[in-house]
């Protein structure tokens, strides 16, 4: 697509949107911004911008109407006024992702799904670049596409972190290769039903075609069923079965993409925990062995540490560990954290912004549970859903105290696990500051215990 000279509106100044502006300025676009903000943030992205034509602290029919292609960040719902002007005026909209992706020359291996998106997509981002491929690690991650897209060589490979939002108001984004890792309930503050929200999700394979991957778990039934509705050439991942892809069997991650079988690692090689974290490693496996199936697995593999704020351990104080899963804000992730535990042995924190979410879905790890500690908003809900399970239920208004408060029941053999089921929005700037407050408040617990001198 060519965009010189036409107006294009930018609506929302996020990051992506940001990127994308600055794309679009690259390009010669005559760019229009249109922000509901207009805190220090957006003025400074602005002053950087230069010279755009902007509206901030609330959006305008007049001024979003005059423009020939609208890019709109991932944070603005499909039902918000900008678009119900745009399509009254028949102005196209796509997202930043297709916007970037217009732009993109090399092979793109998006990763999409509920949860895992970012170990996933980091882990074949170090085992491409250990094997001596240049690969790109963009979208969701925290870098957007149009960031560093015109700097990408043809004969790289983008691996690309994908949500649903972005995958909204996609037109022809075409992955050559589309892992879509698990669907499990979240975001129905902003989709009406499950159905919704997962397709959104399987759009990411809508344009591939037949020469093009798809990656899928063949652990749910509804994944198995996809393989006839899709174009692309589907491999499956399992714990348990044998599945044209990879599996598990004994120790050992298998995968046989073209007939034969070979151990790409053992899972000893894995420093992350959980069955889930095998299923990421497997996914990726089979991402990286399309590309080429020479790729070494195990050696980056085992140096892979997991990311930050994703089951990691803060610290131990008085043998007593301390993890910090703040990036946990769905009941499946918390659900999957439980399950490397034995019961009665958790302490758990939770609780922050409910985003529509089934906590009764605890239910299935409950047993493991001694005690829950609930902050923020969705106290009351989680309280309620889990009422009649009979797990002790404390209150804490910060997280220093619900630390402080763990610190004092927790026994010999127990585990504080911050794990809330919920986004952050409610106390925090995001996922990563509640787990940065929550080390601070383990680290103040360890000065307490003596255990650092300063
Ligand atoms: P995303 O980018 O999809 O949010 P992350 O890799 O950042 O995923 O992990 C988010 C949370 O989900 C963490 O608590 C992590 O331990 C958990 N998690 C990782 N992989 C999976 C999986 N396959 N299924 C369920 N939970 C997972």
């Amino acid at each position: 697509m060519d965009v010189a000279n036409k107006r294009v509106m930018v609506v929302g100044l996020s990051d992506s949107g940001f990127s994308a502006a600055k794309l679009l300025k690259k390009l010669k676009a005559r760019v229009r911004i249109s922000e509901l903000r207009r805190d220090d943030d957006v003025k400074m992205r602005l002053k950087l911008l230069d010279a755009v034509e902007f509206e901030a602290g609330g959006h305008t029919k007049r001024f979003i109407s005059k423009s020939d292609l609208i890019v709109v960040s991932p944070g603005i719902a499909p039902d918000a006024v900008p678009f119900r002007w745009a399509k009254e005026e028949a102005i196209p909209i796509i997202s930043e992702l297709e916007l970037g992706y217009m732009f993109c020359s090399a092979p793109i291996i998006a990763v999409t799904g509920t949860n895992g998106k970012s170990t996933t997509a980091s882990l074949i981002h170090e085992v491409l670049k250990a094997n001596g491929i240049n690969s790109f690690l963009l979208g969701n991650i925290g870098r957007p596409i149009c960031e560093d897209i015109l700097d990408v060589p043809c004969e790289s490979v983008v691996v690309l972190e994908v949500s649903s939002f972005q995958l909204e108001a996609i037109k022809t984004f075409r992955p050559k290769i589309a892992i879509l890792l698990n669907v499990s309930r979240d975001h129905l503050d902003r989709y009406g039903s499950m159905e919704e929200y997962r397709n959104a999700k399987l759009r990411i394979f809508e344009n591939q075609q037949h020469s093009d991957y798809a990656i899928l778990d063949y652990d749910d039934s509804t994944m198995r069923r996809l393989s006839g509705k899709i174009k692309s050439r589907a491999f499956y991942f399992s714990a348990s079965r044998k599945a044209e892809g990879g599996h598990i069997e004994g120790g050992k991650l298998l995968v046989g993409l073209r007939g034969r079988v070979e151990e790409v690692c053992g899972k000893k090689d894995i420093r992350l925990c959980g069955t889930h974290n095998l299923k990421n490693v497997l996914a990726a496996a089979i991402a990286v062995k399309i590309i080429n199936e020479k790729c070494d697995i195990a050696g980056p593999v085992r140096g892979f540490k997991g990311l930050r704020h994703r089951f990691e351990l803060a610290a131990e104080i008085e043998g007593i560990p301390f993890i910090d899963d703040s990036k946990s804000t769905t009941v499946d992730s918390t659900v999957k954290a439980l399950e490397s535990f034995s019961d009665g042995n958790v302490i758990l924190i939770a609780g922050g912004r409910d985003k529509g979410s089934d906590y009764s879905l605890l239910a299935a790890q409950i047993k493991k549970i001694k005690h829950l500690v609930l902050l923020g908003e969705a106290r009351e809900k989680i309280r309620k859903a889990l009422a009649g399970f009979g797990v002790p239920i404390a209150d804490a208004a910060t997280i220093r105290e619900a630390v402080s408060f763990s610190r004092k029941i927790a026994k010999e053999g127990d585990t504080v696990l911050l794990s809330p089921m919920c986004s952050s929005f409610d106390m925090f700037r995001d996922y990563k500051e509640r787990g940065e407050v929550f080390r601070e408040a383990v680290f103040e617990e360890l000065r307490t215990a003596g255990a650092i001198k300063i």
